[in-house]
């Protein structure tokens, strides 16, 4: 693992800290890769709207049912 080590543009070799979208020095775009935690987050956001569809599906289900039983009363 780089986490604490100090990353370089691969071009001019300037210090960059962390992710970027452009070097600062040369305008290179995106010279690094995008951190580790960028795909962390984003499969933490794809499992959380999957949770949140599936609950809610879950419950919209359960009001039809009900509202169907109420209906035939
Ligand atoms: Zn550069």
């Amino acid at each position: 693992m780089q986490l604490n080590k100090q990353q370089h543009c691969p071009r001019c070799k300037i210090p960059l800290k962390g992710y970027v979208d452009e070097c600062p020095g040369c305008g290179m775009d995106k010279p690094l890769p995008l951190p580790w935690y960028f795909y962390a987050i984003m499969l933490a956001i794809l499992i959380a709207s999957a949770w949140i569809f599936i609950d809610l599906e879950a419950i919209a289900r359960a009001l039809l049912s009900a509202r169907e039983g109420i209906r035939q009363l």
